[in-house]
């Protein structure tokens, strides 16, 4: 898939209907790292409507995001779905004017920033509270990886003990 464009240039476009689609390239969601999310890939399509009112961006983005579980405190992949639709405003300020129903997204002297767009709603979309389900979550005692794939071998006791004795009696002196 297509990486998407960092930045959209609002005043260059025609009239009417754009539209991207693409992925979000590596480090592209510095905000959401500072969280202790970790992104492995995302992906979003948006368009751009230009008309006789401030430009407005309309898309949806989906991204998978490893946080830790607050349980367990083990890592856990969950999926972050977000749909939007803003209006561009040069300053920030100008989001009073629209009132509080209307999502706004800052662009520039007409720069379209698209990377930290699509973070924020990421952000947005992650869960208040990141937990396991039960089954899956066992305050870390074991490490059960997706279906079909073995526990790493460092975290059974068994193995362990199973080295060290190999270790003592496996060893020609
Ligand atoms: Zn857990």
């Amino acid at each position: 898939m297509t990486e998407l464009p960092a930045r959209i240039e609002l005043d260059r476009l025609s009239r009417g209907h754009h539209e991207w689609a693409g992925s979000l390239p590596a480090g592209a969601t510095p905000r959401l790292a500072e969280l202790g999310a970790s992104l492995g890939s995302a992906e979003a399509a948006f368009s751009v409507e230009i008309g006789e009112d401030r430009p407005r961006v309309e898309g949806t983005c989906l991204g998978r995001v490893t946080v830790r579980c607050e349980r367990c405190l083990e890592p856990m992949e969950v999926t972050v779905a977000g749909e939007f639709a803003l209006v561009t405003v040069d300053r920030i300020e100008e989001a009073d004017d629209l009132g509080p129903d209307e999502p706004v997204v800052v662009a520039s002297r007409g720069q379209l920033d698209v990377l930290p767009m699509i973070e924020d709603e990421l952000i947005l979309g992650l869960p208040v509270v990141s937990r396991h389900e039960r089954a899956d979550c066992d305050g870390g005692q074991r490490h059960f990886g997706p279906p079909g794939e073995s526990a790493p071998a460092r975290d059974n006791p068994f193995n362990v003990l199973e080295s060290l004795r190999k270790g003592e009696t496996g060893e020609d002196h």
